[in-house]
């Protein structure tokens, strides 16, 4: 994996990029980790990869 994954918290929504400003959302993306699915979300302007650490 050659990427990096930034960690966020989401205060109400996650719909503008923290890294760009890329306001219309995110492609998704899963990833096995430790024997689990995780799901990542990408930004289609800057392709930054994101955790939104949803439990
Ligand atoms: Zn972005």
């Amino acid at each position: 994996m050659d990427y990096e994954v930034h960690e966020v918290e989401i205060s109400k929504e996650f719909k503008i990029c923290p890294l760009c400003g890329y306001q219309d959302g995110f492609h998704t993306m899963i990833r096995k980790e430790a024997g689990k699915f995780k799901k990542l979300y990408i930004c289609p302007r800057c392709s930054a990869v994101f955790d939104l650490k949803l439990k």
